[in-house]
């Protein structure tokens, strides 16, 4: 950045504001090519900010809005399961469920999980099989994995008990920093700050600080100012309260200021749009993707094999589907792929139905096929050619797995999201069928009242006595 042009963004200014405290030029003038009025009232707005750094922090309105925060807490704390009872193993649930997972959509898991592994002994003890199932419908398998892969490593090297301390529990699979200070400080009242999106978004409200999350100097920033702000004796209580203070009162769009406890001391509040701190984030493009799938059914249950297409979702079973970029070249890709999976199916030429999904960044457009009529002789088995896989059990095999499934138990099993749409979509479609048979019938039935009716009338009127 060259220091002598013209401001640009906050972060500049900011950065141009860092050098020239630096550089101790206690009479630096920012050149503009826009006049220098508009610079200076710039350039003081920096000074200002500047004197906000977290060096120069007031201790006196950073321990009352320490005060104020801990005191809604303890008033406004959402009794949430997993606050019932603090244990690390509930916390360490709690916090790998919640990423990426709002959380009402948590509660219920949480409850069924903890009923089912009470404690990190029962969950390193289970079969994944069973994990996944519990964790069916929450998405982001891969955090149920390493939960698993993380329990057995507990009991294995921690006597069951989750590490005390930073870098051991860091050395866990699916433990990144958010996490591991997040279950050290609620779980065992360690000092560390936890830093997530609503409290970023809070903090950076709170002391107006330029930039987005995804910025390196942004965290920083905010570091720095929980660095200072963290209560030493409430660690726990007081990033809870943050982040709850993110969830339920600074909205990213409408944050309830009147509601919110930091209000006096809060500098976005007090410039007025606070709503519009932090800087929003670049927006990552949404890839566009076809797949096709395809419905085998028999007496009722459908097939479902393990993974979607891709790579994506393997441990999960999903209807049999393929990957395309036209909603061509993933139905061929589905009949080469079938000719080999189930050599007696064909299928049809027309989709089902269609339906949109969302998979992190790509956005799918699912088209379902149905199965032409078996008109050959019996229906083989899959073939016993394949990839080598390991069963539940942990023996090695070379068939294909392959489950035949009814709706019913899609609930109960690790069946993927998309599979539980298939499911619904075919269920409702079922439905309208079914209402469908019985409009035609009463329709049918209300037909031949009224010629049966036309044809005694006719009768009567013509002194003939019915047939
Ligand atoms: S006063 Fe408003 S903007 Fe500031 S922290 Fe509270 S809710 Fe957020």
């Amino acid at each position: 950045m060259n220091p002598y042009g013209p401001p640009g963004s906050p972060e500049d200014l900011w950065a141009l504001c860092e050098k020239q405290a630096s550089d101790g030029a206690s009479n630096f003038r920012l050149r503009t090519l826009h006049g220098l009025e508009h610079s200076e009232s710039a350039f003081s707005e920096g000074i200002e900010r500047q004197s906000r750094r977290p060096t120069a922090f007031d201790s006196t309105e950073f321990a009352s809005a320490r005060r104020a925060l801990l005191r809604w807490f303890r008033a406004h704390a959402r009794p949430l399961p997993w606050r019932r009872e603090r244990s690390p193993y509930r916390v360490w649930v709690s916090e790998i469920m919640l990423q990426q997972t709002q959380v009402a959509a948590v509660v219920p898991y949480f409850n069924r999980f903890l009923r089912v592994f009470p404690s990190v002994r029962e969950l390193a003890c289970a079969r994944r099989e069973r994990v996944l199932e519990l964790w069916s419908g929450l998405g982001y398998y891969r955090r149920a994995r390493d939960l698993h892969r993380a329990a057995q490593i507990v009991m294995r090297r921690f006597g069951g008990v989750f590490p005390e301390n930073y870098e051991a529990a860091r050395s866990l699979p699916g433990v990144g920093d958010y996490t591991a200070r997040a279950v050290l400080s609620i779980g065992s009242g360690q000092p560390y700050a936890v830093l997530d999106g609503n409290v970023a978004r809070v903090v950076a409200r709170w002391r107006l600080l330029p930039g987005h999350i995804q910025q390196s100097r942004f965290r920083r920033r905010v570091e720095r100012v929980l660095d200072t702000w963290l209560s030493r004796r409430r660690p726990g209580n007081f990033n809870q309260a943050l982040m709850e203070l993110g969830q339920t009162v600074c909205l990213p769009r409408a944050p309830r200021c009147p509601a919110c406890p930091l209000r006096r001391s809060c500098r976005a509040y007090a410039r007025g749009r606070p709503e519009s701190h932090p800087a929003p984030r670049p927006h990552r493009p949404t890839e566009r993707r076809f797949l096709a799938l395809a419905a085998i059914a028999r007496a009722g249950k459908f097939a479902l094999v393990r993974g979607l297409d891709e790579n994506l979702l393997p441990e999960l079973w999903n209807f049999p589907s393929a990957f395309g970029a036209s909603p061509e070249s993933a139905r061929r890709r589905l009949d080469e792929k079938l000719r080999f999976l189930f050599p007696w199916v064909r299928i049809h030429a027309a989709p089902k139905s269609e339906f949109r999904h969302a998979i992190t960044h790509r956005s799918i457009t699912a088209q379902l096929y149905a199965p032409e009529p078996w008109r050959g002789r019996g229906q083989r088995s899959l073939v016993s050619r394949g990839p080598q896989r390991t069963t539940n059990d942990g023996r090695r095999t070379n068939r294909l797995a392959v489950r035949w499934l009814s709706p019913s138990d899609f609930g109960s099993a690790a069946v993927s999201s998309i599979a539980r749409d298939v499911a619904a979509s075919l269920e409702s479609n079922a439905r309208s069928r079914t209402l469908q048979q019985k409009d035609l019938r009463a329709s049918r039935k209300k037909e031949r009242y009224s010629t049966e009716e036309t044809r005694l009338r006719h009768g009567r009127a013509s002194g003939r006595a019915p047939r």
